[in-house]
């Protein structure tokens, strides 16, 4: 059978040789005798795969010396939980509401201590990333909490906001897909099943001095410092997660590492915005200045017709191209594994479908 295009927002689309390599593994890793699902995480052999991923992670994203990385479960969402049990000593945090993802996390925080809403742009459904410069910083606040990528309503930050406090940042849809200055932030965390592997695994990078600070009731699984000391394996890990991340990374490695797939990122994303900006039929809904490389949605301003071209594009091998329900209409999510052929495909496949509904 034949691959589609899978515009998936997540799980998403893993690159075809990160497969291919899998498959062939699977059975049997490197002279073991055995799958990777069948070694024990304590062994030799795994935990070479192990420290492999972290090596590759640290060189990718040039992870300064004082960062520690951490590969831990639970997605994304159970660090909406350790964000505040690990780092609210002071019991109050400022956090900026840009989208969906972004206000769950938010609403979690709550149950810790007080959560400050610097700013928000729910009330114009997250078309934009509120606007940084007029933002006033919560005095002695334990950290700043950003979404970066705001993978429903397709935006994203083109700078970062500036506060005394660390910035902690929910990087899971754009994790890889451009470079970070990891020293801009206090805490990187990043559900892996949009731009790294299979979901539940959850990739956290760490400033060393913001471990050791959980409050007492934080679950000792959720605990960074007793993490970092275990080396992300306080209980048995998300073995097979890690290593297709392994994988991933060493793929990422041999395409030119992260700033040659940001070039490519940005090519792949001008295909699709500069069409849509002509476009007789479909428009972008996220604010110019804010539009996401990684997550472009899009409408017909008709329900019947956004309907019509999803259900034709996946019968052209172009799927789950339907929009979240917040936003209606449509979403290409063009995450690394998305080749420039796949939106050269889709953007044909959009002037063909023009051609017949404008
Ligand atoms: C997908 C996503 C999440 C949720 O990730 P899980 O791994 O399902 O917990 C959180 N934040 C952002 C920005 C996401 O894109």
């Amino acid at each position: 059978m034949d691959r589609v295009y899978n515009f998936s927002p997540g799980p998403s689309q893993l690159a075809l040789p990160v497969l291919e390599k899998a498959q062939k593994e699977l059975l049997a890793y490197g002279s073991t005798g055995m799958s990777v699902m069948e070694m024990s995480h304590r062994s030799k052999m795994y935990t070479d795969i192990y420290d492999r991923a972290v090596a590759d992670l640290k060189d990718l994203m040039a992870i300064p010396e004082d960062y520690e990385v951490l590969f831990l479960q639970g997605g994304a969402t159970l660090e909406f939980s350790a964000v505040p049990l690990n780092l609210m000593v002071n019991k109050k945090a400022d956090y900026i509401d840009s989208g969906n993802f972004a206000h769950l996390a938010a609403e979690e925080g709550k149950r810790y201590g007080t959560v400050n809403v610097v700013a928000s742009s729910r009330e114009d459904n997250y078309t934009y990333i509120p606007d940084l410069k007029s933002i006033t910083f919560t005095p002695g606040a334990d950290y700043l909490h950003i979404t970066q990528n705001n993978t429903i309503y397709g935006t994203r930050y083109v700078e970062l906001p500036e506060s005394d406090a660390p910035l902690v940042c929910d990087a899971s849809s754009m994790i890889l897909s451009e470079t970070m200055d990891v020293s801009k932030y206090g805490v990187i965390y990043a559900g892996a099943q949009k731009n790294i592997g299979p979901s539940g695994l959850c990739v956290l990078i760490l400033r060393k001095d913001l471990a050791g600070h959980a409050m007492n009731i934080c679950p000792k699984l959720m605990n960074w410092q007793v993490q970092v000391e275990k080396g992300s394996m306080y209980n048995t890990p998300n073995t097979w997660g890690i290593y297709v991340a392994g994988l991933t990374f060493q793929w990422l490695k041999e395409m030119g590492g992260v700033a040659a797939m940001e070039k490519i990122n940005i090519e792949k994303a001008a295909l699709l915005y500069d069409f849509l900006d002509n476009s007789k039929l479909f428009k972008p809904t996220a604010q110019k200045k804010y539009r996401s490389r990684m997550n472009v949605t899009f409408v017909t301003g008709d329900a019947d017709k956004d309907a019509a071209f999803v259900k034709a594009a996946a019968a052209e091998g172009l799927v789950n191209l339907k929009g979240h329900r917040t936003v209606g209409g449509m979403r290409a999510s063009i995450y690394n594994a998305m080749s420039i052929e796949g939106v050269q495909k889709l953007v044909a496949f959009m002037k063909e479908f023009e051609a017949k509904n404008a």
